[in-house]
């Protein structure tokens, strides 16, 4: 987090004192502190600055407070924050500016990770000339915050239109007013996007997340190098991966099918194919059954993706979680002929990458099959990893070559 000048005698802002644990978690450069670790702090009002010290009074920053959250402050500096919108207007230009140096061949990407971009509780994606905001914490929906937001985007990127998305569930557990998703600005919602190469529809009210995977885009692009023969791309959502298998250059597919268990989304990818000039093969199936049934009736592929939600939620749903991977795994090995390439996603944040490649691995064992690394992938590089905040690394995508 970039340092702010050293405090000056007197402040504003409402005091908290943190014990021990807390203050470490914060030197270990977390910048979560959850309420059970806040031991001095009285009458703060919801979505403050405030000024954050060690059991023994030390100053360790300024953070966010909420009153709600049991992540009650999320640190924002180091320093003292005199004028919070004016910080925030920075910080959304330097993630602007940090994208630009990295992204290539998309008008498709994150613009704003939250702690990821030293803004927690903010997402900004950018769909082409239309952007989607997303605000989850209660000083990032304050009215002066939210101006230097929109001011700031509108400067910087002049989009046709900026889209709220809003998770009511979210508003209610931090304990904001409700909201309907709406356009904050500009007259357009929808528009279409080029991923590297391939063209996809977005409408800023439908659909999952801010509308798209944008955290996939790099991986489409990788898995493409090796897709060959006949594919099947299970949970294929608007067909990301199956478009890409169909269209992009390095890609040498005869047959591509996706597969989802929402409708919408497959109406979606149907769309998508015929903007592209595809046409190719989409099947409303549980992804499980469907593989189920096909090992079963000896079908067999060239090239497999699998990309699931999120089984692991919580801690708690660990195991089942793994032992979905696992199955999923299994059965896409078996169905792969020799020589056949593996995508394997996991985007569960409580399942770390040492333990997908071990489940991935166990099913290697139990199909018989060998596997061959050919990349170990995470997110694109428009969705950070903060390395001291393992949260900001939740996607998993291995990409494997399958022999007997
Ligand atoms: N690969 C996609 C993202 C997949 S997200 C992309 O890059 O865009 C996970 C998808 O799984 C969602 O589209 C969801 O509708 C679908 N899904 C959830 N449970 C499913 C099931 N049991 N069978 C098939 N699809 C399922």
């Amino acid at each position: 987090m970039p340092k702010k000048p050293a405090p000056s005698a007197r402040h504003a802002e409402p005091a908290v004192k943190l014990s021990a644990r807390g203050a470490k978690r914060l030197q270990g450069r977390h910048p979560w502190v959850y309420r059970s670790d806040i031991v001095g702090a009285n009458d703060i009002p919801s979505g403050a600055l405030v000024r954050v010290h060690d059991p023994r009074g030390k100053f360790l920053g300024t953070a966010l407070y909420s009153s709600s959250s049991q992540i009650a402050i999320r640190m924002i500096s180091h320093g003292s924050v005199d004028d919070l919108p004016a910080l925030v207007a920075e910080r959304v230009r330097a993630a602007i500016a940090y994208r630009k140096e990295l992204v290539r061949n998309t008008d498709a990407y994150r613009i704003v990770f939250s702690e990821a971009d030293f803004l927690p509780g903010l997402i900004v994606d950018r769909y082409n000339d239309v952007l989607c905001v997303q605000i989850l914490t209660q000083a990032m929906d304050a009215a002066p915050v939210r101006d230097a937001i929109l001011q700031t985007l509108r400067d910087e990127l002049q989009p046709a239109g900026i889209v709220e998305r809003v998770e009511a569930r979210i508003r209610e557990l931090e304990q904001l007013p409700p909201r309907p998703s709406g356009l904050l600005w500009g007259e357009k919602s929808s528009t279409v996007v080029n991923m590297n190469g391939v063209r996809f529809h977005y409408d800023g009210f439908e659909g999952q997340k801010t509308g798209a995977f944008l955290d996939q885009r790099e991986n489409y692009a990788a898995a493409a190098e090796y897709a060959h023969g006949e594919a099947l791309d299970a949970f294929c959502y608007q067909g990301g991966y199956a478009l890409h298998f169909s269209l992009h250059p390095a890609a040498r597919c005869s047959k591509v099918t996706g597969v989802d268990s929402s409708r919408p989304a497959l109406e979606m990818a149907e769309k998508n194919a015929t903007l592209n000039g595809l046409e190719l093969e989409w099947i409303e199936a549980n992804a499980f059954d469907l593989l189920r049934d096909y090992a079963a009736a000896n079908r067999r592929y060239d090239t497999i993706v699998l990309d699931p939600p999120a089984f692991a939620k919580t801690k708690r749903d660990l195991d089942k979680a793994l032992r979905g991977y696992k199955e999923l795994n299994l059965r896409a090995m078996k169905m792969l002929r020799p020589g056949g390439v593996l995508v394997t996603c996991s985007c569960s944040f409580h399942v770390g990458a040492a333990e997908f490649l071990k489940v991935v691995a166990d099913a290697a064992q139990d199909a018989h099959k060998d596997l061959r690394v050919l990349e170990n992938r995470g997110a694109a590089k428009d969705h950070p990893i903060l390395l001291n905040v393992p949260e900001t690394g939740y996607l998993q995508c291995l990409i494997f070559s399958v022999s007997d």
